[in-house]
């Protein structure tokens, strides 16, 4: 079999495993009949086809260099593909060896200890005194968006990332999106791409959104994160390459891993911090009502939490390997990551539901983070730019990433 052939049989394998789990395929955009002659097959049967489709991968002869990156990716999507059949049919791999299963990546371990210089930091920029989760609930109180504002800031905000993104990125002129607000979700949105460079935005409005996830969420969903890396990969390397391996979007492989770390590194990229700042006090933060004075503080405290966010992979790892209860995540969350009983409440329920997927956000964040600025530093845009599309043209794991 040759490497497209095997491709084709990895769709059809991927295709039927979300026969098994309805969240499993994202995305897809291949031929129609395809899908429809999916059938429902027994987990042994789809873990014997994905054995004997790696044994073919892996006995493919040397490919031309040109090809050498989508063949080591394809290898690292099946061996994902076959780490899930297990999952499905009753593995439980300990947190750091699923997501070395799944991500081919393994996020550091870490204590609790890890975070105090962080805490301390914030204990001196948040006003009050006491504890650090109310002070910052309290203060964060003033820049939830008003429901009635949503959409107009949201709208803004995408349109503002959208136009930055077409600065840099040959955008088709047919692409579009919809966005639409639902409830009683895990995630606060997410990005249904529904093929031929068109997305459907879903946006959670379970509990108010915070003024810094208007930008966030148009970049991480829309442009330049999930909407554009799909549209890409479909354009590009399905339709004129004819690697079909990437008509599917499997949600648990390493695809999962470079999409939620582009998307998030795709918000910085299109708002580097001082244009974004300007963005939020001109434009976004009075389209809000919220006083722009606050902006600059505020966005020094959101610098500063960021960098908690590796403690809900040390609460995931702990939680799902089963070292604490869910009374301690929660506590842990709330101290740690400092989100609100709801918010963290929220959080440990999409733990629960997507186990290590949570390290695709912040590890894959800073890995092709590390990836781009290695090779386009952190100050010309346009290098910066160039470096990541080609990234999202030429998908890697986090371990060739690192290459
Ligand atoms: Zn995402």
């Amino acid at each position: 079999m040759t490497l497209n052939e095997i491709a084709e049989a990895y769709v059809k394998l991927v295709l039927a495993i979300g026969q098994h789990d309805a969240d499993y395929v994202d995305a897809y955009y291949g031929p129609a009949a395809w899908q429809a002659e999916t059938i429902k097959q027994p987990l042994a049967a789809l873990l014997q086809q994905a054995d004997a489709l790696l044994r073919q991968a892996q006995a493919l002869p040397a490919p031309a260099p040109a090809q050498q990156c989508r063949q080591d990716f394809f290898l690292r999507l099946l061996a994902a593909a076959r780490a899930y059949i297990a999952q499905l049919a009753g593995t439980r791999l300990p947190f750091d060896a699923e997501s070395a299963a799944l991500y081919d990546a393994v996020s550091p371990a870490l204590n609790p200890a890890d975070f105090d210089a962080i805490l301390a930091e914030l204990d001196q920029l948040l006003p009050g005194q006491g504890e650090l989760n109310a002070r910052l609930s309290a203060y964060q109180r003033a820049f939830e968006i008003p429901r009635d504002k949503l959409d107009a800031v949201f709208s803004a905000a995408i349109a503002e990332a959208r136009a930055r993104t077409r600065r840099y990125i040959d955008l088709p002129p047919n692409e579009d999106f919809h966005v639409e607000y639902v409830q009683d979700k895990v995630w606060s949105a997410y990005n249904w791409y529904k093929g031929d460079s068109y997305s459907l935005i879903q946006v959670n409005t379970d509990l108010p959104m915070f003024i810094s996830r208007a930008i966030d969420l148009a970049s991480h969903e829309g442009y330049p994160g999930h909407h554009v890396f799909n549209l890409l990969v479909e354009q590009q390397l399905v339709r004129q390459n004819g690697w079909m391996e990437y008509c599917v979007c499997p949600l648990y492989s390493p695809m999962s891993f470079l999409a939620e770390g582009s998307a998030n590194y795709g918000i910085e990229i299109a708002f580097p911090h001082a244009e974004r700042l300007q963005f939020e006090k001109e434009t976004l933060f009075p389209l809000a009502g919220i006083n722009p004075d606050l902006a600059e503080r505020y966005y020094q405290i959101q610098a500063v939490l960021q960098k908690l966010s590796y403690a809900g992979n040390m609460v995931a790892q702990r939680y799902l390997d089963g070292e604490i209860a869910e009374p301690a995540a929660l506590a842990m969350l709330m101290k740690y990551a400092l989100s609100d009983q709801q918010r963290s409440t929220q959080r440990l329920r999409f733990i629960e539901r997507l186990r290590s997927y949570v390290i695709n956000y912040n590890l894959g964040q800073d890995t092709v983070q590390a990836y781009v600025e290695r090779r386009a530093g952190s100050e010309n845009a346009q290098q910066r730019w160039q470096v990541f599309a080609e990234l999202l043209l030429q998908p890697k794991s986090a371990a060739m990433m690192a290459e």
